[in-house]
């Protein structure tokens, strides 16, 4: 979608270091950090949010579990633990409306969460 600042990203048109990238996800760091570790895993694709997918396409949220996993491995906070965050929409706090998931880690995480 041509105003997604997630598209952007995914497709260059915005500068963004990512720190992992294959042929259906990016990672790269949240800009505004609610722990030591704060990566968004975002799928290639422009969907919304999780509602927006089906059948077949739900294959991709096992694959972002998988990048998670070897993200949390990279950043050391596998050990410890870490927490995957998917918001949608705006009573959950979804402010970028293209699928992405939050991993977290490297401090202790409350819950509930707010
Ligand atoms: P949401 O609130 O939709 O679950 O998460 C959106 C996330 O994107 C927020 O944590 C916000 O800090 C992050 N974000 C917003 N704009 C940018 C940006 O330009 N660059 C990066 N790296 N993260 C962004
Ligand atoms: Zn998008």
């Amino acid at each position: 979608m041509s105003d997604c600042l997630f598209c952007k990203i995914v497709n260059k048109e915005v500068d963004t270091d990512l720190v992992y990238e294959d042929k259906r996800v990016v990672v790269f760091e949240d800009i505004n950090p609610q722990a030591p570790v704060h990566l968004l895993i975002v799928p290639k694709e422009h969907k919304e949010n999780i509602m927006e997918l089906e059948n077949e396409e739900f294959d991709i949220i096992s694959h972002i579990h998988e990048v998670a996993v070897k993200m949390a491995e990279k950043y050391e906070i596998a050990k410890d633990g870490f927490r995957l965050v998917n918001n949608n929409r705006e009573k959950a706090g979804q402010s970028i409306f293209h699928i992405h998931y939050h991993l977290l880690g490297g401090r202790q995480l409350q819950w509930p969460p707010g």
